[in-house]
């Protein structure tokens, strides 16, 4: 990773971190001096990659990370990242002495989690926990506040963990009716009442309901999609009260250019035939790059039109029918783009029936990143962790 001074393939993706900036700041206008931002970077930073995602938030206001598992908290570490870094998903109880180890946080719901992480940690190890309530996502979490209390006193045995925060998630915080979400705070400050000691965190909000709702505030947020830039619906997208800017692009280039006579088949089960004399382009991006094969069909941008992808996408490559000839090497925006020429990431969200959040977390490993940032550019070759 790093060490190359160029990359040789025609796809990439570019991530503007002076629009990650730009985002939180904005955020950070909303939850005010009380309320704090994790900045979520899990799965690569939905795409855009863990290091540079997570160096971009904390310099611009956000104090605590967020990732899913263990393995990229470690990663995290091992490029550098000092910052407190939680773990939302379940971990094992037996990586508990690593995680204090590391400083990292885990997520805990259960009171035995707590008996056997007390196996593995050994003497003058302290590790900080998040409980997780389960108010109505039906995921993770102890689901009444008996069991938190039954979980409290087991961890008051212990005075090598630590609670730190106390957390929950909404099932519907992107959408306009805000009742179920409504009960969910309800349950969730009954579970904090129920707690004997208040932690220093208290969370509840993703991007939506930090967006949506003062009310799920508390002390600090957990902000992913909308620090890239993406509204986490279409129903709410146009009631955000800020503007945001997108990060993620995704980029190819013409690598050939054909006549093709009526009649003639493109790709793999010529299911595609030639009306008439057409110009058709091969892409050099196909479904190893996250850019699937349901993407047939879609309208990709070329000079400032929209032109169809024909035949099947191939795990490397794939074909659109030009207007004209256009010449080797012109840009192709798959999605994102500047100055005007826009094709928004929503759009492949909804020619593949999904949502933005799965889009931009399939940009594969594969697929060289090119950061911007001031003015300066750089590049990162397979992320992985
Ligand atoms: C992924 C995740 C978030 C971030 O949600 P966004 O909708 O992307 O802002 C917050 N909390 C938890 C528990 C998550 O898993």
């Amino acid at each position: 990773m790093g060490s190359r001074k160029e990359f040789y393939r025609d796809t990439w993706a570019e991530v503007n971190l002076d629009a990650i900036a730009h985002n939180i700041k904005h955020m950070a206008k909303i939850t005010g001096q009380k309320t704090g931002i994790m900045a979520v970077v899990k799965a690569n930073a939905y795409g855009h990659g863990y290091v540079q995602v997570a160096e971009t938030a904390l310099s611009n206001g956000a104090t605590h990370l967020a990732v899913a598992f263990l393995d990229e908290a470690l990663f995290l570490r091992r490029q550098g990242i000092t910052a407190p870094i939680v773990v939302l998903g379940a971990s094992r109880p037996q990586n508990a002495g690593l995680a204090a180890e590391e400083n990292v946080q885990l997520t805990v719901f259960t009171k035995e989690w707590i008996q056997e992480a007390g196996n593995y940690l050994s003497d003058g190890q302290q590790i900080r926990i998040h409980i997780k309530c389960d108010t109505g996502m039906g995921r993770l979490g102890v689901k009444t506040t008996d069991e938190l209390i039954r979980l409290e006193n087991e961890i008051e045995k212990n005075s090598a963990i630590h609670i730190e925060g106390i957390y929950t998630h909404f099932a519907t915080a992107d959408e306009v009716n805000r009742k179920y979400a409504d009960e969910q705070i309800n349950r969730f400050k009954l579970f904090v009442d129920a707690l004997k000691q208040k932690p220093e965190l208290i969370h509840a909000s993703n991007s939506a309901a930090a967006f949506m709702r003062k009310d799920s505030l508390f002390s600090i947020i957990r902000f992913g999609i909308s620090m890239y830039g993406l509204s986490p619906s279409s129903e709410i997208a146009d009631l955000l009260p800020v503007t945001l800017e997108p990060a993620l692009s995704l980029y190819t280039t013409i690598v050939q250019v054909k006549k093709v006579s009526p009649g003639d088949k493109i790709s793999y089960g010529a299911t595609y035939e030639a009306k008439e004399h057409e110009w058709i382009a091969t892409l050099p991006v196909g479904y190893a790059d996250g850019w699937i094969r349901k993407m047939q069909g879609f309208k990709v941008l070329v000079d400032g039109n929209r032109v169809p992808i024909v035949g099947r996408v191939c795990m490397d490559q794939c074909m659109i029918r030009l207007p004209k000839e256009y010449p080797i090497g012109t840009k192709v925006t798959l999605f994102g783009g500047e100055n005007g020429h826009v094709l928004p990431m929503d759009e492949v969200a909804d020619h593949l029936e999904t949502i933005n959040y799965e889009v931009a977390c399939a940009v594969s490993a594969r697929v060289p990143r090119v950061y911007h940032k001031n003015n300066e550019s750089f590049f990162v070759l397979n992320p992985l962790v």
